[in-house]
């Protein structure tokens, strides 16, 4: 067992790193093959030993081994996150599909905690990747009505969205949903399946309005990314659907 704790654990930073690229440079549009890991200060490229996840960051002290300008701390802190939630899903699921269920919900969370909180974007080609993970693991899961169902509240729960974002431009005199918050919701529906789905809208609000409340307080920009209050949800709900699957048939007196 500890063996696929380790496994998993590095596989999960050395992905963790993958996506600080991912969500860092896709959003505008560079290329995250060339140039090659590099100081964003003077330029210098890295060598393998100051490219590994975490501990180089432990190693070079934090700094640029040849400008000694300080680096980022959210690089180890994401890669040492996206490890640690690899781990947790395994400890929660098993080995189970649902274990590799979550790592593909755990990839979306942090990709887009990363290009949402940086640019406002959600990006498409994590949203199409990871749709299509999940319907080949829920089809080995459950088979083909099962992953047809699925789909079907993904379609579902995009529809809710949009109308819910049609509604709100047109009350608000803004854009009140951004279009990647509408696609996130397919992929939302997809995992989740309908019950959980609805929730999953509710939850992300509910955690979405403190923080929108302490913005309009400070007269801040009114605009706040929603991606990663939507990304917590499904990943809340996802983690405790047992609890919350309790929760919606009490709530219909099944
Ligand atoms: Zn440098």
């Amino acid at each position: 067992m500890y063996v696929i704790y380790i496994s998993l654990f590095i596989i999960g930073i050395i992905l963790g790193s993958f996506y600080n690229v991912v969500g860092l440079r896709l959003p505008k549009n560079e290329s995250i093959i060339s140039p090659g890991s590099h100081c964003v200060n003077c330029n210098h490229k890295l060598n393998w030993y100051e490219l590994i996840p975490v501990f180089s960051y432990i190693f070079l002290h934090g700094k640029c081994r040849t400008c000694k300008q300080k680096i980022s701390w959210q690089y180890p802190l994401i890669e040492l996150l996206t490890g640690v939630l690899f781990v947790i899903s395994f400890l929660l699921f098993g080995i189970n599909y649902d274990t590799l269920i979550s790592l593909v919900l755990v990839s979306i969370v942090i990709t887009t905690f990363i290009s949402d909180c940086k640019y406002m974007v959600i990006l498409d080609e994590v949203l199409i990747i990871a749709s299509i993970l999940l319907l080949i693991l829920l089809y080995f899961q459950g088979g083909l009505i099962y992953t047809f169902r699925h789909l079907l509240s993904g379609l579902l729960l995009f529809s809710t969205m949009l109308l819910i974002k049609v509604v709100g431009d047109h009350a608000f005199k803004q854009e009140s949903l951004g279009w990647g918050d509408v696609k996130l919701s397919a992929v939302a529906g997809i995992l989740l399946g309908f019950k959980l789905g609805t929730i999953y809208i509710f939850l992300g609000a509910v955690l979405a309005l403190p923080y929108a409340i302490y913005q309009t307080i400070r007269q801040k920009n009114s605009m706040i990314p929603f991606g990663p209050f939507l990304v917590l949800s499904m990943i809340i709900i996802f983690w405790n659907s047992g609890l919350f699957l309790k929760f919606i048939n009490i709530l219909m007196g099944v």
